[in-house]
């Protein structure tokens, strides 16, 4: 009998976690329609990526059901994972190809990162709160992916020993545009990164990295976490 109540129980869990993953997948599928294609994102590597990443696996157990909802959410410390758009929009705005060696600012829970992973070779992301970068690191190795790694520290100065990439994002709200991930581009090299005051609206700027000039574009208003620094 005990084992005849274990067998149903652990068949109700079975079917339980199956229905979970039916939700999710349905969800996805949904927001990429109505949130992310609705609203002009086309590029087909990066539609394929936000289908192709789980992003209820990156946020905390008490927000999981609002996971694909067209919002922000808290992933503690104080930080945001971004409104699923935002993180299409900027994809898309890097004009990657499989080849590209791209860098991030801001991990936060690592989940631009893994979709910036389903579409290059290689994904360096710096996050500047050590538990968040501890934390970003475990869940993609769980989740393999593999071609992307983390290191905790102030991504102010870039990353000059991997340096030089074919796009940066910076998915934190910037003041100025740090030099150092100007010259860590390169040439035909993409940046986007949020500029403007302090907590206020900030204006979403395009980079790219001519022979022997900037082009710079305004691609939209936006609200982010303020960049912060350590010294
Ligand atoms: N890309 C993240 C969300 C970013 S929220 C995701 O997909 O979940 C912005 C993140 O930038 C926060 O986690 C914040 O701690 C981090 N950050 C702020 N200033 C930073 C800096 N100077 N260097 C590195 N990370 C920074």
């Amino acid at each position: 009998m005990k084992y005849i109540l274990l067998f149903i129980g652990s068949f109700i869990l079975y079917n339980g976690a199956i229905a979970a993953q039916e939700d999710y997948t349905t969800l996805q599928k949904k927001m990429v329609e109505e949130q992310i294609k609705a609203r002009g994102v086309a590029d087909p590597p990066t539609l394929l990526a936000m289908l192709g990443v789980p992003r209820h696996e990156f946020v905390p157990e008490e927000v999981k059901p609002y996971a694909y909802s067209d919002g922000p959410l808290p992933i503690g410390n104080g930080q945001t994972i971004s409104q699923p758009y935002i993180v299409a929009f900027m994809t898309e705005a890097l004009q990657l190809k499989k080849s590209d060696r791209v860098l991030e600012i801001g991990t936060g829970s690592g989940y631009q990162a893994a979709v910036l992973a389903k579409i290059v070779d290689s994904v360096y992301t710096i996050e500047i709160v050590e538990n968040l970068a501890l934390e970003a690191e475990k869940r993609l190795k769980a989740l393999h992916y593999d071609n992307v790694m983390v290191r905790a520290g102030d991504g102010y100065h870039g990353w000059p020993e991997k340096a030089p990439f074919d796009a940066v994002m910076v998915t934190a709200g910037a003041e100025t545009i740090p030099q150092d991930l100007i010259d860590q581009l390169k040439i035909g090299g993409r940046l986007i990164i949020p500029v403007g005051p302090h907590n206020g609206i900030r204006q979403l700027m395009l980079l790219i990295k001519k022979k022997n000039r900037i082009v710079k574009k305004s691609l939209m208003a936006v609200r982010f976490v303020p960049f912060t620094r350590k010294d």
